[in-house]
């Protein structure tokens, strides 16, 4: 959207406030709002916040920053404050009115996407983004199932169903083309997909499907929940992303249709760069210490670092459809990820591959959860991380994710996720109450 038609869009849909949005370390969203007459300057020397206050941004001293708007992402919020109507727009973060900060997770993935042009390819993401809506008591979340649903279940066992088509309705409203809602494997679990982009686009999609759906499960009392596995015993809620490559004349660089399966040496090369660094970027993809309770073997989320064309026990599936839509689908991430940082180091590892002609190991059709030790170890099958700490000593050995997320990114991370490592490490949980007990 150009400057005039964003003047025309406030007037026509009678803004009276708009509220600039931007992504912190962890992933939350953060944003300010300014009444519309204030917009004229935004978009003119950007917005000055505190940066200071926000988690892994700037330091005391150099505290000054500024939101400079991307109006592309320009949509109207498909709620109302006290009857007044409100935009959102995502902006991009600068430490002064020239330089992009450094420290912006969109800024890191604005790179990697350059890098990727660079290398003569558009790339594109498609995440699929998995939750559980649970009931709310006194504003807290109930961590107990709304229903026994599962995969596709249509009503009356699914009573958060109007939830998920309030939330298609207020996307699409809000520009994005969804795909897909429905019930998901876990009672209680949703699934909403929505059209691939541009990674940084799609990555603000994320943000906004987060944003939207957890504010539909308040106003309806209810409380969504994004933790990658809030319940023992049933599948946990991951976020998939399908990423493919374009040639900069709109080719699918992934798809060779002289080859018997389709799949280009560009494409094989992407498998190899993003199995030589798996382990290296889970701690980016998975950053949480509740990220690791999902990767276990027999709920649907790899464990182990295999691709394959069918098989949803693998790291990286191929998806069936060939042409266009040929793609890998990336099935470790969790949606406590941030989605800039997380598709950054994706799309980086991939592009790794590519740069060094790293070819993947033969696909692997079989079911790994059943495989045994000895024939993963034959097959040189490695295991993700298992824990929170083990993929933070992956990451801080990693080249390709101290470069990616660069200097100050990778500083404030490591030192929150080791924090959290701590945390975690030294409390007292119920399970071990209950298992030693009687010692
Ligand atoms: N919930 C599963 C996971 O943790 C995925 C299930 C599916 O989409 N088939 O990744
Ligand atoms: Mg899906
Ligand atoms: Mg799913
Ligand atoms: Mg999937």
């Amino acid at each position: 959207m150009s400057r005039e038609e964003f003047f025309r869009f406030v007037e026509e849909n009678q803004v009276r406030f708009v509220r600039l949005q931007f992504t912190d370390i962890n992933g939350m969203m953060k944003n300010v709002e300014i009444p519309a007459d204030e917009l004229e300057g935004a978009l003119n020397g950007g917005i000055m916040f505190d940066g200071s206050s926000v988690e892994g941004f700037a330091r005391l001293h150099e505290s000054d920053m500024y939101l400079k708007p991307d109006l592309r992402t320009v949509a109207m919020l498909p709620w109302t404050f006290d009857g007044h109507r409100s935009a959102r727009i995502i902006c991009d973060v600068y430490s002064d009115p020239e330089h992009p900060f450094e420290g912006d997770p969109r800024y890191r993935l604005k790179l990697v996407e350059e890098k990727a042009r660079k290398m003569g390819f558009v790339p594109y993401a498609g995440p699929e983004v998995e939750f559980f809506i649970l009931p709310r008591q006194n504003n807290r979340p109930v961590f107990e199932f709304l229903d026994s649903g599962s995969y596709f279940d249509l009503l009356p066992v699914d009573i958060a169903e109007h939830i998920r088509t309030e939330v298609s309705v207020h996307l699409e409203e809000m520009g994005l083309d969804v795909e897909t809602t429905h019930h998901e494997v876990a009672p209680s679990q949703h699934e909403v997909d929505f059209r691939y982009a541009e990674p940084v686009i799609a990555a603000d999609n994320v943000q906004t499907v987060k944003l939207v759906i957890k504010t539909l499960a308040i106003k309806n009392n209810l409380h969504a929940t994004f933790m990658p596995k809030p319940f023992f015993g049933v599948n946990g809620s991951g976020m998939h992303v399908h990423m493919s490559l374009f040639t900069l004349d709109g080719r699918n660089a992934f798809y060779d249709e002289t080859a018997p399966d389709g799949i280009s040496q560009i494409m094989k090369y992407f498998i190899g760069g993003l199995i030589a660094h798996a382990r290296e970027i889970t701690a980016v993809t998975n950053p949480t210490v509740n990220s690791y309770k999902r990767l276990v073997p027999g709920y649907e989320a790899p464990v182990n670092i295999a691709w394959s064309k069918g098989n949803r026990t693998a790291l990286i599936r191929i998806p069936k459809s060939r042409g266009k839509a040929t793609r890998i689908e990336y099935r470790s991430p969790d949606p406590s990820c941030n989605p800039y940082l997380a598709f950054a180091v994706i799309l980086a590892a991939g592009l790794d591959g590519i740069e060094n002609k790293i070819e993947p190991p033969a696909a692997v059709e079989e079911n790994i959860y059943q495989m045994s030790e000895s024939e993963k170890q034959k097959r040189g099958i490695h295991r993700l991380p298992s824990n929170l700490k083990e993929a933070l000593i992956e990451a801080e050995n990693s080249k390709l994710v101290r470069e990616v997320l660069g200097e100050h990114v990778w500083e404030k991370f490591s030192r929150l996720k080791e924090r959290e490592w701590w945390e975690y490490s030294a409390s007292v949980t119920d399970w071990e109450r209950r298992k030693y007990e009687n010692i």
